[in-house]
């Protein structure tokens, strides 16, 4: 880790900087355990999963129809078969299909040897045991292949992945019901501050409530990651010191909010030079400047400002990227695409900024950003009702109504 504690005086990190960083100086977690399937949602595969069998095992029908031999058709003209017997989803049928015979089949149910075609049931016409096939029925139609989703002992997930849905759904088609999984990240969480209040009592004069670590604990809210939270040390620096040591003894992270700037009361860069090893950025955000990045022995600190806001915007863009990494899931880049803005947005040039907007998109499919209001790093509620970030870059100087901008929705990774 570069230590940048001497640089203070050197430009602002750019978000880009700060996410190299990042890279460099975080070492995914090597400890793996079993976990059954049904426990594995979001947690991220250790090893790749080969598939132990054929998907789909038998040739099986796609259609509600009748299975028949091509062998039987008659040079397109409409024929005749007789019917055998029907072959259920999970109930194949037993016997042998014999030449001018075909046999009822359900979706999903086995396609007697003999067979190599299904009709569609609407495109036939039923007599009592005969079934009468129209002149341009097709040979070779809905069945399908043995193997035509994933062929046995195929890779049916590579590593790195961290598992959704449909992974546990693709897991379970193959029978496996057990995967090797990275150990779950365990973070502890603090907010410091002498002016927090927890929730519940009642509010003193000059004092507020703990937001911070509410909002936290919905962010961390990630099935790879153990959460401890160690609640609000007040701003006394010895506290804090203790603590922090004490925390990063038996947690791979710590997350701190508030006290990360340069105020009489802002300790938390301090006390991570004494008894760490820091990289201190300011980074060229806004909001969320100040921003404590550093080891106390082998746990990752992060050190995040006070402002709700900005907490939440340093989480997303940079330790979101830091956690994922270190749980050993592969990196997931924000979708970002272009839109129109619908509101005039004032900006300086020098920091990327990442302001609150609405989306929408019109009966064209043109996507619209409209700002959320107040853009203070202290106003949750326009962040609230806000659906994405629109992002300024550093050397943009405001925005127009009808400018092109670039936007960020909340929660879609690619
Ligand atoms: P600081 O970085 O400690 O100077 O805090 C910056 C601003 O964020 C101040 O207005 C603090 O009161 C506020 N703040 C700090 N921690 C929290 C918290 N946990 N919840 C809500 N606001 C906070
Ligand atoms: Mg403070």
């Amino acid at each position: 880790m570069i230590d940048l504690c001497s640089q203070e005086s050197r430009p602002l990190l750019t978000i880009g900087d700060a996410l190299d960083r990042i890279k460099t100086a975080v070492h995914p977690v090597s400890d793996t355990e079993k976990s059954a399937l049904k426990n594995a949602l979001g947690r991220v595969l250790a090893e790749p999963v080969y598939s132990p069998i054929n998907i789909p095992h038998d040739r099986n029908a796609a259609m509600d129809g009748y299975a028949f031999a091509s062998c039987d058709m008659a040079d397109g003209h409409a024929f005749a078969l007789s019917l055998a017997g029907t072959s259920w989803a999970g109930r194949p049928f037993q016997g042998r299909m014999q030449p001018g015979q075909c046999i009822r089949i359900f979706t999903g149910a086995v396609v007697p040897e003999q067979a190599d075609s299904v009709i569609m049931q609407e495109h036939v016409q039923v007599q009592d045991q005969t079934i009468h096939f129209p002149a341009d029925t097709r040979a070779l139609q809905n069945i399908r292949k043995i193997g035509e989703d994933v062929k046995q002992g195929a890779c049916l997930i590579a590593t790195p992945k961290k598992l959704t849905a449909v992974d546990l759904g693709l897991l379970a088609s193959a029978g496996v019901d057990q995967v090797a999984v990275k150990r779950q990240l365990k973070i502890a969480c603090f907010s410091t501050g002498d002016e927090l209040t927890a929730l519940g009592q009642p509010l003193e004069p000059g004092k507020i409530y703990d937001s911070n670590r509410a909002m936290l604990g919905g962010l961390l809210a990630d099935p790879g990651y153990s959460i401890v939270d160690f609640g609000v040390i007040p701003d006394d620096k010895q506290l804090l010191e203790d603590r922090f040591i004490e925390a990063s003894k038996n947690h791979d992270v710590v997350i701190t909010t508030g006290g990360a700037s340069v105020g009489e009361a802002d300790y938390v860069k301090e006390i991570l030079q004494s008894c760490g090893e820091v990289d201190f950025w300011k980074i060229a955000v806004k909001p969320g400047k100040p921003l404590a990045f550093g080891k106390i022995g082998s746990c990752y600190f992060f050190g995040l400002p006070g402002n709700p806001v900005a907490v939440v915007v340093t989480f997303q863009q940079i330790v979101a990227p830091a956690l994922r990494q270190l749980s050993g899931a592969p990196p997931a880049k924000p979708l970002r695409f272009t839109a129109t803005c619908t509101s005039a947005l004032k900006k300086a040039a020098g920091r990327q900024e990442y302001q609150r907007g609405i989306l929408s998109q019109d009966e064209n499919g043109e996507f619209f950003v409209a700002s959320a209001g107040q853009q203070g790093s202290h106003i949750l509620s326009s962040m609230s009702r806000s659906g994405c970030y629109i992002v300024l870059p550093e050397e943009c100087k405001g925005v127009q109504t009808g400018d092109k901008v670039i936007v960020e929705p909340f929660s879609l990774f690619i």
